[in-house]
């Protein structure tokens, strides 16, 4: 096990997120809103997502998983200790 603890989550900033402009994170604010949707969670600040869905957005970003979390912590929406999440990918 990890010396610093187990796996954290990938935790999204909804109202970061939400303050965003539509260019960079339009792609993002949909795919959590349909997460929101299927789970019917609609009350939170944050939500956490899978890993497979940092994937999936990877993808839909054109960029690695290393480096869309790179650019979310940038923005603010994801924090610092994601980082850790995606090492094991
Ligand atoms: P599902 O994947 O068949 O999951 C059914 C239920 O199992 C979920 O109902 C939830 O209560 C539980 N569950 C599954 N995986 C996890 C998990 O990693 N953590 C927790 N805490 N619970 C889990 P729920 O939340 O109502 O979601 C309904 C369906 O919506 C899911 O069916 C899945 O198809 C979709 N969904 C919900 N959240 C996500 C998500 O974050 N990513 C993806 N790809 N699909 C999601
Ligand atoms: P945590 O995972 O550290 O989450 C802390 C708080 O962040 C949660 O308090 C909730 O207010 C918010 N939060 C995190 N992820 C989401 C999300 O996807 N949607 C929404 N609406 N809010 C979110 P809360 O609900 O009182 O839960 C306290 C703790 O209880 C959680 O700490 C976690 O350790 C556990 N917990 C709650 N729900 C689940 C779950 O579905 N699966 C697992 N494994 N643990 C859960
Ligand atoms: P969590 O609920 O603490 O779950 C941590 C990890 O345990 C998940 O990481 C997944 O690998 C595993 N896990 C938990 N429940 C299930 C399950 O029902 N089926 C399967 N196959 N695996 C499960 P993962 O997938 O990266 O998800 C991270 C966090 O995202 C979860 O933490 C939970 O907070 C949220 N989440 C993911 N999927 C769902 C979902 O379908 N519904 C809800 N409400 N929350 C979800």
């Amino acid at each position: 096990p990890s010396p610093l603890g187990p796996t954290p989550k990938l935790v999204i900033d909804l109202e970061r997120l939400a303050q965003l402009p539509k260019d960079k994170a339009g792609a993002l604010a949909r795919y959590a809103a349909t997460i929101q949707s299927q789970r019917g969670d609609y009350n939170g600040k944050v939500l956490s997502i899978r890993q497979e869905d940092l994937r999936s957005l990877a993808v839909i970003y054109d960029k690695s998983p290393t480096e869309l979390t790179e650019e979310l912590i940038t923005w603010g929406v994801l924090d610092a200790e994601a980082r850790r999440a995606v090492e094991s990918f």
